[in-house]
């Protein structure tokens, strides 16, 4: 039967905590900030290592070093990673109270406090730094509860690997070849990603998925220059109206999506999905007062999150108001992005939307028409999409996934489970090639001003982080 370490930090290793913390923040961060990066990679071997435990990086010309830190079990067969990332966004100082890369200790009314000296540390006080909470907290706390875990004299009974990426915010170019360069080390069984803030309601969160995303330019065409609305409405075709119809013929006001065989592909939600989001505390009605809109366009929100989303993220041509003119316009153009979710992927919608606009009369092209091609077609459409990337999701039903979530609550930290993310980060890289589970496990304070000036980790989301990974750490198998 499996006994969990209680864990308790005394005033000394709560001090000794931050005290590397702070060092450690005070590096500069930018992912293009080389020598800077260089010194943090160096930095985070120097903290494991002084802690007996193996380290190297990774390396790809011109890009930021991958910090691998291995905490080998004897006779584990399986290898657990752990990642967060220690790059951050830019910053501009001018908005920050106090220089980003200096660490400061607040209390909750926003008083400076002299932490090192003193008798307790409350809870509520905050460190704020450029990446205190996004994503450098993740990093000093695995460091702490490795501290934790072997002052208890237990062991983990899984390698743990902690993979540590230098240029996230700078939208992980490379992370890709890393993982395709690296496979030995860059294919554990599971991922467990440490980034981005818990709930809302502080309560911890586990995240099993991200929707994948693709965009589009849809443009239609009209005449081949304006022309006069009264002389010629109701002749010449409007591409305003054209491209409205050609919208509303792909979506209706519910959201569902009404290209044929949009759905095929969507997997059914589990038993376990639906469990989790009956679980998760309602926001809605808050929602609806803060948005103001007295109605949705489906139920429930995360429920709704799903399934595939068509977005119109806007639509252009002509004018309106004092610069409106009586104008048959040349072209209308809309922004669209879908929302994908697993099997679907953004080659698979490419086709399924491409053969929807022809089944409305339209040619498709990639590039504006010319003369000829005008004459040829009685309705042209140009779409170009963007790259985009696919969906991921875990099951919650995996062994892994109880256990992670079980392992939280005894350690007094009952995770919301969420399904899926209704935004898209590049899960599936992780996921990928062989459908290795990845979680996503955030310890930081939702309110941590993330990516803004005055980022700030508050105390006690920086203890309950520690408290959770030893918990995984010594409970994982
Ligand atoms: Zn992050």
């Amino acid at each position: 039967m499996l006994r969990l370490l209680l864990l308790l930090l005394s005033l000394t290793d709560q001090r000794a905590i931050l005290t590397e913390f702070s060092d450690f923040l005070a590096i500069p961060n930018l992912a293009s900030d080389a020598p800077n990066i260089a010194r943090n990679a160096a930095a985070i071997q120097a903290m494991f290592e002084k802690r007996g435990v193996k380290t190297k990086l990774l390396t790809l010309d011109n890009a930021p070093p991958i910090v691998i830190v291995d905490v080998p079990s004897r006779g584990a067969t399986r290898t657990i990673a752990f990642y967060a990332h220690y790059d951050g966004q830019p910053v501009d100082p001018k908005q920050w109270q106090t220089p980003p890369w200096r660490p400061v200790m607040r209390d909750a009314a926003g008083n400076d406090v002299d932490w090192r000296n003193a008798t307790t540390l409350d809870p509520e006080w905050r460190l704020y730094a450029r990446s205190s909470g996004d994503d450098k907290a993740p990093i000093i706390a695995m460091a702490a509860a490795l501290d934790a875990l072997r002052k208890s004299g237990h062991a983990p009974n899984v390698n743990l690997r902690f993979v540590f990426e230098g240029e996230e915010e700078a939208g992980s170019p490379h992370l890709g070849d890393y993982l395709a360069k690296y496979p030995d080390v860059l294919r554990p069984d599971a991922w467990i990603l440490c980034d981005g803030p818990v709930q809302q309601s502080r309560r911890m969160q586990l995240v099993f998925g991200a929707r994948g995303v693709v965009d589009a330019e849809l443009t239609v065409y009209g005449p081949a220059k304006g022309l006069h609305d009264g002389h010629y409405g109701n002749w010449v075709p409007n591409p305003i109206i054209r491209l409205t119809h050609l919208i509303d013929s792909m979506r209706d006001e519910t959201g569902r999506i009404l290209i044929a065989h949009f759905y095929d592909e969507v997997k059914p939600s589990s038993a376990a999905e639906h469990d989790a989001i009956a679980k998760m505390p309602p926001v809605e009605s808050d929602l609806k007062r803060e948005f103001g809109i007295a109605s949705t366009e489906s139920e429930n929100l995360n429920q709704s999150l799903l399934l595939p989303a068509l977005n119109v993220r806007g639509i252009q041509s002509g004018h309106i108001g004092a610069q409106a003119s009586n104008t048959i316009q040349t072209e209308a153009t809309a922004s669209l992005d879908f929302r994908v979710v697993p099997a679907e992927t953004p080659e698979s919608i490419k086709k399924l939307v491409e053969q929807h606009i022809e089944s409305q009369g339209y040619t498709i092209i990639r590039t504006t028409p010319d003369a000829a091609t005008r004459l040829a077609h009685p309705k042209i459409a140009k779409l170009t999409w963007g790259a985009g990337y696919p969906p991921a999701r875990t099951s919650l039903d995996l062994p892994l996934s109880q256990q992670i979530a079980a392992l939280m609550t005894t350690a007094g930290h009952p995770p919301v489970r969420v399904p899926t993310l209704g935004g898209s980060i590049p899960m599936y890289l992780f996921q990928q090639p062989s459908n290795t589970p990845v979680l996503i496990l955030p310890i930081a304070n939702h309110d941590d001003n993330q990516h803004a000036a005055n980022e700030n980790i508050r105390l006690q989301n920086l203890w309950d982080g520690i408290d959770v990974y030893v918990a995984l750490f010594e409970g994982l198998n």
